[in-house]
């Protein structure tokens, strides 16, 4: 059992590894395949002794081998989550029990498809995070490729299409609505898409909940920084920050919210 989870976690900061220089090269505008990683400040190719997730960081001690320049704690940060969300997807689907031993009660071979797509939709997510907080711009390549790639998931392993293109269709709406009468002020043309993508993970009735969980999260967040003094009213917000940890809030927990909520009101 520990072996299984080593792996998973292994998996898991593997791809938070690809993710972190993903998004390197995406803004760079490198090319996403060719070449090998590279540090940006001595432009010396980084051995591959010295680009192992998570421990390498902690051997060089933060600092590039060769000019000694820091290395970002996004790198071990983003691994490490990685890590433990792969981990906690495969505890959230049973995967150890139903999947390897589970001989009585084998899941069906949709449920492993659906438990793959969970691992793509918090990598998408995680990436649209950082990206957002990072460089407050938002990849269409992640979110609308993301969308498509989930939706048709969805459609293969029987969800509920409709829901989640009606979602799509209000997410993506919500966004414009506000993009077109503020002339862009209010919300970013990457608003747009992260809607559209969180529609076609939620479908429309936890879209909803989201975007209600993320404006509440957003205007905690918001105050706490006016208050200490850190931003101006007028400073721009990563809002995609905002939407994407709603997001994944929502997708592990938000039927239990709802199910809680209808419970008080009744
Ligand atoms: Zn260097």
């Amino acid at each position: 059992m520990a072996g299984f989870y080593i792996l998973i976690f292994i998996l898991g900061i593997s791809f938070g590894s690809f993710l972190n220089a993903l998004e390197w090269r995406l803004n760079k505008g490198m090319s996403l395949v060719k070449g090998n990683s590279k540090c940006p400040k001595c432009n010396r190719q980084i051995k591959w002794y010295d680009n192992i997730p998570l421990v390498s960081f902690f051997v060089l001690k933060s600092k590039c081998r060769t000019c000694k320049e820091n290395i970002s704690w996004q790198y071990p940060i983003v691994e490490f989550w990685m890590g433990i969300v792969f981990l906690f997807v495969s505890y959230y689907h049973g995967i150890y029990e139903n999947v390897l031993f589970g001989n009585a009660d084998m899941l069906p071979f949709i449920d492993y498809i659906i438990f793959i797509k969970d691992l793509v939709v918090v990598w998408v997510l995680t990436f649209i995070f950082v990206y957002d907080l990072k460089y407050m711009e938002v990849s269409d390549l992640v979110t609308l490729g993301g969308a498509a790639i989930v939706f048709i998931i969805s459609l293969v392993t029987g969800g509920d299409w409709f829901s989640l293109l009606l979602g799509a269709v209000i997410g993506a709406s919500f966004f414009l609505i506000q993009f077109v009468i503020s002339k862009g002020r209010w919300v970013g043309g990457g608003d747009i898409r992260i809607g559209l993508l969180m529609g076609a993970i939620l479908g429309w009735k936890l879209l909803l909940l989201a975007l209600w969980v993320a404006y509440v999260i957003g205007a905690i967040i918001g105050v706490a920084l006016l208050v200490l003094r850190k931003k101006k009213m007028k400073s721009p917000v990563p809002f995609g920050v905002f939407l994407t940890f709603a997001t994944f809030i929502v997708m592990f927990w938000g039927q239990k919210i709802l199910d809680w909520y209808v419970n008080i009101i009744s």
